[in-house]
This record gives structure tokens, C-alpha cells and sequence, in this order.
């Protein structure tokens, strides 16, 4: 048949591309000149067929790839992906089901009405919410941002997906100093303005402060929207829900939790206290592909008020085939129309780790973080700049002589080269600071004992040479 052994072959590649991830060097080995090299060649007109094609790619590729599914990848806030996530992915290609519609997938359509089910209870949001899977973070803020834009609007009688902002009342949109920049980008797609937003000041930690927010609510006069973050990017910080719910919502606004690794908090009885008064809020935001290590691409927004959700992203045409009664039609609940199946690998993670294999996951990553930082600032060098309240871990390295910001550049540029773990860079009130991020299910002690080691070694070699 068409696809001969080309199955068995790629299977072959994929497994030793899994087994290299633990000792691979964890950046990529090749530069952008030998990237190019391997791929850049004109467009066949003849092609090589589908099993060379494959042997080319799998081999040329590797390389350039970065081990960030691998266990001692702690930049950003990226996490890998779960075997069952990763097996329930191939079968979402193999597949290949368009999952806009009950009627072309009854089977996509069931597994995200399942798989939001069991996320509202694990999560404990309000069961009636509606629930997208989106491409992530970033998609889900806005799906949640175009809920929120629609209601306060509507509260005011303005038809948002009418009549579009053109002549519409002012919206009033907060948000923490320390915001995520994904929600700027939202609230630019939504023509409310990445800039013109207002914003509350923020604690040491990230963290809004209430007495703030409701001064700068004071000065709001219509239709308002807060945006609040459960887990900042640097320091794993949660804003105070309750008191921001409680001001909010007697101001009359919408208030959206952007919790895209921090959510999971909800799910996690040693965490849970982070998000106290988190479920009063109106819309969340949260990755699969991060924290629930799904691969990509894995997003959900969660809306409360269920029809606000689809009034902003729902869908008819003449020709679409929309169900009349209970089958769910995925299309309403994201902004793409066609796309793949992503609930169903996030259906399969849950359903090989259940409730207690994800928190038996979220309380090792943080207990990793704890373990990290205990170890990093055993040295003088290394300042802690946040309590790791979740899975960021923020320092700084303090050099004997000379510029700090430079030094602490060049010591997390030379960890990403030494290859033993790969971290990244940030600043934190005005100044550089080095960030881990655990958020791999495969990160063992053992990983972070031999990453901790490494770091201190590279800054201490990277301090002679300075
Ligand atoms: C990663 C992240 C986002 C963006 O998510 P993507 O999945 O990268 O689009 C938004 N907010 C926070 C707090 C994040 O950590």
C-alpha cells in the first residue's frame, strides 16, 4: 500500500530522537549557516519521494532541533509531552478529523465536550462554562478577551459583533504592570488597544495590588474588563482573586484570569491556596501544551457565561450543518473554523494520568523549583529574587568586579552552551535576572542536582574569565 514501511521508518527516527532526549545536549548544536545548509536547496521539480523525503528531513533536522521536550529544559515555560499526549497526537494526524463540526467527527466533537468536562471539574470552574481548544495561551486570552468584550458591551446595549467597535462605548481595559504580553496582543486583535490600556501597580512579586485597582476602577465609567494572571511568567505569582473578583464585579466588569501555566494550581491540593477566589472570576486562560505536557498546539479558554463565549465565536452559513440539539459543534467555541482535534490528546493525558497522576506531576515540578533554588543559593554569588511559591525560580548572580547585568548575560549565555540544561534570561525591576521554569513531567532529582551543578560551575568559570 502508499505507505509501505514510511510508518515504521518514521517511528524509527521518533524513538531515537525520544531516547537521545535525556543525554542530547539541550540547545541546538548547529548554527543558522549549517540550518540553512541542510535544508536550503532549490524546489525539486522532480520529487525524491516520501520515504527519502522523510530520511532527509528526520536526519537533517536534528541538529537544529533543541531538546525542550527533554528533562533539563527550563527556559520559558515550555514542557514537553507526555507519552499518552504524544501517541493521542499521532493518532490526531493519522485521523486527520476536521473537529469544527459534530456532523464531520462525532468522535472529536465527544472527546472535547469530555475533556472540558473533566478540566471544569479538575480545575473546579463553573461546570456550565463554555470551553475552547484553542492554539494556546496567547488564542485563549483572546477567545476569552472577545467573551469579555461582547458582554460588557452588550450590558450597555451595543452589538459588538454587529457593529464592531466603530462608534461603540469606551471599554476601559485593566491590567497588571506585570501582565503577560500575550494579553496586549489579545486586546490589539480585538481592536481594544494594547497601549491603551490601564494599568494597576504590582508588588514585588508581580502580584496587582488591590488598593490600587480599585483607584484606577474608580476613574472607569463604563464597560470595563480587568485582566488578572494566576502564575506570573518570571515569578510564578498569583494576583489576590478575591479581593480583584470582589471590587470587580461590584464595579459591574468582566474579569479574565490569564492562568496559562498557573491554573493548574486550582488543580493541586499543596498549591490550591494560590488560587483562592480564582473561580469567582469570569474567564480563564490556560496551555495544554505547557504545564499538561500536550504537545503543541494546546490552548483552552474557559468562559463562564457560556453564551457570551459562543456569541463571540460562534458560526452559521447556509451550507454548514450545524446540530440543532445536544451535539456540540467545536466551531462556536474558537476562533478557527477548520482545524485538527486538539482536545484529544489533552482527553488522553487525563485520562492516562487521572486526577492523581497530574497532581502527582504539578507537586514534583514544584517541588523541583524549591530543590533547585535551595541549591543555587547555597553559593554567595547567586541572589534569590522571588519566592517560589509554584515552579519559576528567579535569581541573579552577583559577579566580584565589574558590570552585574552584563555578567549575569553572559552567564546564561554560557549554560545554554555548556549543554547540560538550557535556561533563559529576563529583567526584573530593571534589571537581569536568570529564570528556570519546571514544567516537565520527566524532570527527575537527579536533573536537577545535575543542572544546579552545572550552573554554578559555568558562572564560577564564567567569573575567572571576566
Ligand atoms: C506562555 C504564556 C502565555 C502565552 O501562551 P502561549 O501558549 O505561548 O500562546 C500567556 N500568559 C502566560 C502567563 C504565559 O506563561
Amino acid at each position: 500500500m502508499a505507505y509501505d514501511n514510511l510508518l515504521e521508518q518514521t517511528l524509527a527516527h521518533a524513538q531515537r530522537f525520544l531516547d537521545s532526549l535525556p543525554t542530547r545536549p539541550v540547545g541546538a548544536t548547529a548554527s543558522l549557516e549549517e540550518v540553512r545548509q541542510a535544508f536550503d536547496h532549490p524546489l525539486p521539480d522532480n520529487g525524491i519521494g516520501s520515504s527519502r523525503a522523510i530520511e532527509e528531513l528526520a536526519t537533517r533536522a536534528d541538529p537544529g532541533l533543541v531538546a525542550s521536550a527533554g528533562p533539563r529544559f527550563f527556559g520559558f515555560v515550555i514542557g514537553g509531552s507526555h507519552p499518552a499526549a504524544l501517541a493521542a497526537d499521532w493518532l490526531t494526524s493519522t485521523w486527520d478529523q476536521n473537529t469544527g463540526l459534530y456532523v464531520i467527527s462525532p468522535t472529536a466533537a465527544v472527546l472535547e465536550e469530555v475533556a472540558a468536562k473533566w478540566l471544569l471539574e479538575l480545575l473546579d470552574l463553573p461546570r456550565q462554562s463554555g470551553v475552547g481548544f484553542v492554539t494556546g495561551g496567547q488564542m485563549a486570552n483572546f477567545t476569552c478577551l472577545a467573551a469579555a468584550r461582547h458582554a460588557v458591551l452588550k450590558e450597555v446595549g451595543w452589538d459588538v459583533e454587529a457593529e464592531g467597535l466603530i462608534g461603540a462605548p469606551t471599554v476601559y481595559v485593566l491590567v497588571g504592570r506585570d501582565a503577560h504580553v500575550s494579553i496586549l496582543v489579545a486586546l490589539r486583535f480585538l481592536g481594544l488597544g494594547g497601549e491603551r490600556v490601564r494599568h494597576v501597580d504590582t508588588d514585588d512579586q508581580g502580584r496587582m495590588i488591590p488598593a490600587d485597582l480599585v483607584r484606577v476602577l474608580n476613574d472607569c465609567d463604563g464597560p470595563t474588563i480587568v485582566c488578572a494572571q494566576a502564575g506570573d511568567v518570571n515569578t510564578g505569582a498569583f494576583d489576590p482573586f478575591s479581593e480583584i473578583t470582589a471590587a470587580v464585579h461590584e464595579h459591574g466588569g468582566w474579569v479574565h484570569v490569564d492562568g496559562a501555566f498557573g491554573l493548574w494550581a486550582a488543580a493541586t491540593p499543596s498549591v490550591q491556596h494560590l488560587a483562592h477566589g480564582m473561580s469567582d472570576a469570569d474567564s480563564w486562560a490556560v496551555d495544554g501544551h505547557k504545564w499538561l505536557n500536550v504537545p503543541y498546539d494546546s490552548g483552552i479558554a474557559i468562559v463562564r457565561d457560556q453564551d457570551a463565549h459562543r456569541a463571540a465565536m460562534g458560526v452559521s452559513a447556509a451550507y454548514l450543518i450545524k446540530s440543532a440539539g445536544a451535539e456540540r459543534d467545536n466551531v462556536d467555541y474558537t476562533p478557527e473554523f477548520s482545524r485538527r482535534g486538539r482536545g484529544i490528546p489533552v482527553y488522553a493525558v487525563l485520562s492516562a494520568l487521572g486526577r492523581n497522576g497530574l497532581i502527582a506531576m504539578i507537586e514534583r515540578c514544584c517541588s523541583h523549583a524549591r530543590r533547585l533554588r535551595r541549591q543555587l543559593i547555597q553559593d554567595a554569588m547567586v541572589k534569590p529574587l522571588n519566592d517560589v511559591v509554584l515552579n519559576q525560580v528567579l535569581v541573579r548572580f552577583e559577579p566580584p568586579q565589574g558590570d552585574p547585568d552584563e555578567f549575569v548575560r553572559a552567564v546564561v549565555r554560557n549554560i545554554q552552551q555548556e549543554g547540560t540544561c538550557w535556561l533563559s534570561g529576563t529583567r526584573w525591576r530593571g534589571r537581569e535576572a536568570m529564570r528556570a521554569s519546571i514544567v516537565n513531567w520527566s524532570t527527575t532529582q537527579d536533573d536537577i542536582d545535575r543542572s544546579a551543578e552545572a550552573i554554578l560551575r559555568v558562572a564560577h568559570d564564567t567569573a575567572k574569565r571576566s
